[in-house]
């Protein structure tokens, strides 16, 4: 194979990897629709570079502006999912005008007054244009992540690239005189080196962002139950911990509520598991709704839930617990026979001391082991003795 066949098939060739590996990425994240956005952009840009070398029957000024189409929507495409990907509204307008000029003038200067250099220089513009677009959207966002202000400067980097090399090529060189020319120009060869590189660049920003977006998903999946929506026992004990950290440190009162609904096991048997699953969110449902959004609430077990709830002291917290058991018991419950009534049982602990959230919960438990010892359906609070107490060993007392 000829060297220069070679190498202008380097590009190509790289843009069809690009294209294949975002696709098969969009394969495995469906709902990242962007990734088919970006796959398309580098398979327009791989056609365009290969209509740069192999004309189509339609004639060679068609297909070289088929080819700078491609080279556009290339552009377009891979500006708008950078744009996208980073949570702006994408300036379709804008890029849409310098792509559009571009491409006007181009058709001009081979059409009617043919002209390769003024070609050359207006697509070169087109492009540096939109790269500018994508700064300026970059540059506008506040506290930008690192990968954010790779991108920025990517794209500062493209604009110099695609204003400053044609105008100093010309320049050095002189206007090119035809198709031959270009291709052996200092331009040309400057063109496939700085094309392969910011592709591969901007590519690997955007994986990066799909791969810390994964890494986030699967963070947040491995805290969630999936069935309530709410915090796990692993999601709970981190977010719980940090909580009663900071409450501590500013001399909050906190108190933690811990909840088992009553009798599941014969609800289940009686209506079925799908029924005991709807009951759950039911009640995830409505702790949600009471807890708010500072409060951390979780199911930690099958029919288990606590709620870790700041600014709370015991009044409270039993007043809390006491509205979710009132409005959870005294509702019908969606999917179930309109007669059927599920009750739960609470068990309240206030932090005191220098007890851990362990500590909490051990003695929400037993407050909670209380509630279901005297009934069920009702609130039970340990009150943490005083310090001289403790010492005696005695356990917390529950009311
Ligand atoms: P108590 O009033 O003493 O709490 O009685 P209980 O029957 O609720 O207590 P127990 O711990 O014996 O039973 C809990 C039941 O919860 C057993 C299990 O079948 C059911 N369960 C656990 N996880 C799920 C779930 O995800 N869905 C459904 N439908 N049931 C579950
Ligand atoms: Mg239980
Ligand atoms: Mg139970």
């Amino acid at each position: 194979m000829d060297n220069g066949l070679f190498i202008s098939l380097v590009n190509p060739a790289i843009a069809l990897t690009l294209a294949t590996a975002f696709l098969a990425l969009w394969l495995y994240r469906p709902n990242r629709s962007h990734l088919v956005l970006v796959a398309m952009a580098y398979a327009s840009s791989a056609t365009g570079f290969l209509l740069q070398y192999f004309t189509l029957p339609i004639g060679l000024p068609a297909t070289k502006l088929l080819s700078n189409i491609g080279f556009m929507v290339a552009s377009l495409g891979i500006a708008a999912t950078v744009i996208g990907q980073c949570g702006r509204r994408i300036p379709w307008f804008g890029m849409g005008l310098f792509a559009a000029g571009a491409l006007a003038g181009f058709s001009w200067f081979i059409f009617v007054q043919p002209d390769i250099t003024w070609r050359v220089l207006l697509l070169n513009f087109g492009i540096g244009g939109i790269s500018l677009i994508v700064a300026a959207e970059l540059r506008a966002i506040p506290n930008k992540a690192p990968v954010q202000r790779v991108m920025l400067a990517l794209a500062l980097l493209s604009a110099v690239n695609f204003f400053v090399r044609p105008v100093v090529s010309v320049a050095i060189n002189g206007p090119f005189t035809g198709y031959e020319n270009l291709y052996s120009s200092l331009y040309w060869t400057t063109a496939l080196f700085s094309h392969a590189i910011l592709s591969l660049m901007i590519a690997l920003c955007l994986f990066t962002v799909e791969v810390l977006d994964l890494t986030a998903t699967l963070r947040s999946e491995s805290l969630t139950d999936p069935l309530s929506g709410l915090l796990n026992r692993r999601g709970f004990e981190a977010k719980a911990s940090k909580l009663l950290g900071s409450c501590i440190s500013s001399g909050l009162p906190v108190s933690l509520v811990v909840a088992d609904l009553d009798r599941f096991k014969s609800l289940n048997d009686r209506h079925g598991h799908a029924a005991g699953d709807k009951v759950i969110v039911e009640f995830a449902t409505r702790l949600r709704d009471a807890a708010g959004s500072r409060a951390v609430a979780a199911r930690t077990g099958g029919e288990e839930f606590a709620i870790l709830l700041p600014m709370a002291d015991p009044a409270a917290a039993r007043l809390f617990a006491e509205a979710v058991r009132t409005v959870f018991s005294g509702n019908a419950i969606a999917g179930l026979p309109l007669d059927v009534r599920v009750t739960g049982s609470f068990g309240i602990s206030s932090h005191s001391g220098d007890e851990s959230l362990d500590d909490m919960l051990r003695r929400a438990d037993e407050a909670l082991y209380h509630a279901k010892k005297s009934g069920r359906d009702g609130v039970r609070v340990s009150y943490q003795r005083l310090p001289e107490a403790v010492v005696s060993d005695a356990p917390p007392q529950v009311a």
